[in-house]
Parts: C-alpha cells; sequence; structure tokens
C-alpha cells in the first residue's frame, strides 16, 4: 500500500550537482518566440556573451561555445590539440577524470593513467615524477579534472601548476571545470591552465545543451600545428569567427544563448569573487551540518580535508543502503532531491547504495541551503538513522558568521 506523502507540495529543491537549480529571470529570458539567426538582436547578443564568460574564467584567451553537454566539450578539447597515437596523463580523482581519460582513448590517444583514488587529491610529486621520466616529451598534455563531482575532491591547480614546472616538461594543461566554473574559485591565466572546458548547467545555471572550450595562445599553437582536426570541433573559426553562424558551425542554440547572458548578468551583478564567496560559506555550513551528524551513527563526508573538497558539491557515505533510503523519503515526502553516489562503489559501479550527494552549485542561498539541511535532519529522523545533535544550530551559526 502506497502512503501519501507527508509535505512535499510546494516548490522543490533539485539539490543534485547538475543541473543546478535555475534562476527565474534565466527562464523567462528563454520564454519567447524564435529569433532571426541571420540579423539583428541575437547576433549582438551572442558577441557580449564571449567577454562575460572569459571573465568568469578568468582568461585573456579565446572561448569556443559547442552544442553539446559537458562531454561534448571533453571531446572538442582533446579534438583540437592530439590526434591517433599522441600520448596524455591523466591524473585521476573519481569518475569524470576516467570518463575524460576514455574519451581520448577513444580518438586513439594512449592514456597515462595516475590514479589517485576516490578520497584524496592528486599527489603533485607523482605527477613531476611521471613527467621527469618522459625524458624525450612524448607526453603532449595533463588531463586534469578541478572538482571531480562523483568524489567532490577538489584538486589544488598552482600546485599542479608547479608539478608539471619542477619536471621542466612542456605538456599542455587542460583543466575540466565543468562543475567548478561559478562556485570554486578558479583563475585560468593566473594558474597557467593551457585550456579549460566548462559546461552551462552547473555553476553557470542555464539548462543542459551548451559547452566552452577556453584556449590560451600556447594552445593555439598546438592546434596551428595539427595535422587534420575535425570540421565540427575545430576551435579557429568558433574562437573567431568571421561570420556569425560560424560561432555554432550551424544553427545557433538561439534560446540557450539568452539564457545564458540573464545568468552571466546575474554573476557579474553579484561579482564573481562574492560569488565564490557565497559558495565557500554555504559549503562551511553543510560541513559543519554533516559533522555534527557524523559525531554518531555511519554519516560521513566522503573528503577528509576541508581545503581538498569542492565548494560546490559533497559527497557522502552512510551505511548501506541508508544513503538511499534516505534520498527516496526526502524526496518523495519534502520536495528534495539529493545526488545518487556516482562511481563510489566498487570497480565499474556507477552508483551505491550507501552513498548519496548534496549539490550547491550556482543558484543557491543561505535558506535553501538551511531547508536542504533541515530536510535532511528530517529524513534521518523519520527513518530512525543514527545520527548526531546540532547540525541544523552549527550551520546557522556557520552562515550567522559570514
Ligand atoms: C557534469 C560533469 C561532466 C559531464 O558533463 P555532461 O554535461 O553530463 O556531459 C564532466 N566533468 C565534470 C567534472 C562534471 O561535473
Amino acid at each position: 500500500m502506497t502512503q501519501h506523502p507527508i509535505a512535499a507540495n510546494g516548490r522543490g529543491y533539485l539539490a543534485i550537482p547538475g543541473p543546478s537549480v535555475m534562476p527565474d529571470a534565466v527562464l523567462q529570458a528563454m520564454h519567447r518566440p524564435s529569433p532571426n539567426i541571420y540579423d539583428g538582436e541575437l547576433l549582438e547578443m551572442t558577441a557580449t556573451l564571449i567577454p562575460d564568460l572569459k571573465r568568469v574564467a578568468r582568461t585573456k584567451g579565446k572561448c569556443a561555445i559547442y552544442i553539446g553537454n559537458g562531454h561534448a566539450a571533453w571531446e572538442a578539447s582533446l579534438s583540437n590539440v592530439l590526434s591517433e597515437g599522441d600520448r596524455v596523463l591523466a591524473p585521476i580523482t573519481g569518475l569524470f577524470g576516467h570518463g575524460w581519460a576514455d574519451m581520448a582513448r577513444g580518438l586513439g590517444v594512449e592514456v597515462d593513467v595516475l590514479d589517485f583514488g576516490k578520497q584524496s587529491p592528486m599527489d603533485m610529486a607523482l605527477i613531476t615524477h611521471a613527467l621527469k621520466e618522459d625524458t624525450d616529451h612524448q607526453i603532449k598534455a595533463v588531463l586534469a579534472v578541478h572538482v571531480d563531482t562523483s568524489s567532490s575532491i577538489r584538486n589544488d591547480f598552482t600546485a599542479l601548476r608547479r608539478a608539471i614546472d619542477d619536471a621542466g616538461h612542456p605538456a599542455l594543461l587542460m583543466a575540466d571545470c565543468i562543475a567548478s566554473l561559478g562556485c570554486d574559485q578558479f583563475e585560468m591565466d593566473e594558474w597557467g591552465v593551457d585550456v579549460m572546458l566548462a559546461a552551462c548547467q552547473k555553476g553557470l545555471m542555464v539548462p543542459a545543451g551548451v559547452s566552452f572550450v577556453f584556449f590560451n595562445e600556447k594552445a593555439e599553437a598546438v592546434r596551428n600545428a595539427m595535422p587534420r582536426v575535425s570540421r565540427y570541433w575545430d576551435w579557429v573559426p568558433r574562437g573567431a569567427p568571421e561570420q556569425f553562424w560560424q560561432y555554432f558551425n550551424g544553427t545557433a542554440p538561439t534560446h540557450h544563448l539568452f539564457g545564458l547572458r540573464a545568468a552571466l548578468d546575474i554573476i557579474h551583478d553579484e561579482s564573481i569573487e562574492k560569488v565564490w564567496a557565497r559558495h565557500a560559506v554555504l559549503a562551511r555550513a553543510i560541513w559543519a551540518a554533516c559533522d555534527a551528524w557524523g559525531q554518531v551513527g555511519s554519516l560521513k563526508m566522503n573528503v577528509a580535508e576541508a581545503q581538498n573538497r569542492s565548494n560546490a558539491v559533497t559527497s557522502l557515505s552512510l551505511a548501506s543502503p541508508d544513503g538511499t533510503r534516505l534520498r527516496e523519503w526526502v524526496e518523495t515526502n519534502i520536495g528534495l532531491t539529493l545526488g545518487i553516489g556516482l562511481g563510489m562503489g566498487g570497480e565499474g559501479e556507477r552508483s551505491s547504495d550507501g552513498f548519496f550527494r548534496f549539490g550547491h552549485m550556482g543558484h543557491v542561498n543561505g535558506q535553501m541551503i538551511m531547508g536542504l539541511l533541515g530536510g535532511v535532519e528530517t529524513g534521518l529522523t523519520a527513518l530512525n538513522i543514527e545520527h548526531g545533535t546540532g547540525a541544523l544550530e552549527a550551520a546557522a551559526a556557520v552562515i550567522a558568521k559570514g
């Protein structure tokens, strides 16, 4: 017999790590008839997106837009600088690192994997060592995920840059910032990142479907020396279009562009520094609550040290099958949707009963995070899952102090 949900009606919170919550201004900007793609407002508006995207990415490099999700940006970034038979180094801290590496293998690229597991960040000394061993500089690129959304590990890119420089190695540094852009601080130029990719449905608050590859002059030179690049993924015309259609190699993703315009306005009205600071305080509130819950029972954050955690997503474990029971209870009864555990179980396993995630990326504020935490507290109570007390007080204290 099915039971009635206790208190589910009302505006829900999709607290999964992408797609993220969409601002009403983004939805309203998209709610319109199709525009002319040959003349007029759309053409002028699209040109304004590029400098504002580069301000979020903190780069003076170029930006190519693709109609496609993050996986498309993975393939686009690789296709411009790597040919069949080339070699790359992939330091991996979760499922998404494996995914990008596998995308490279699909293009005939040889991948040297350095797997650091699912609970600690990259060990930079091992990366320097691997690059030093490559005395004839066969490795063309280092593929590194900034925030791996499965484990919620955040890697230190200033340290990674230093690790590559310490080896005196010329490989391109390529960063996946799909989860982190517009959430965790990222400084593409200052941190010496050559290629960076992102998608629009996480920190950028737009429905999935558009992604971005940013690249600097060093990466451009590598692209220009390529024997061949597939026409569709080629970033040259997209990064410096002479005609409007070249931005997208065909019809523009019209409504996504209007949504993105609204989202970038929201980000820059707040300022990217304040966006990072907001994510940081909300993340600390979440961690304070998790620490309190974890005093008793089995709930635990996946990443032990705060400095290695993302401000956009938190991966947690709870004795199996309580993680799944908790997710199902809060979704059914109080309108709160948590993220499934992803890639945290045994080898090759995509999801796992003992794991779940909080998405706290993009359009989120203090009352939403307190609602998320209050919702989890309610679920733990309803299901008699053992947990420590004082979680909400601890989180409130963090936000109150700012
Ligand atoms: C979400 C995500 C991806 C995949 O993006 P899709 O849009 O689902 O293809 C890749 N890498 C990271 C770090 C992500 O968070």
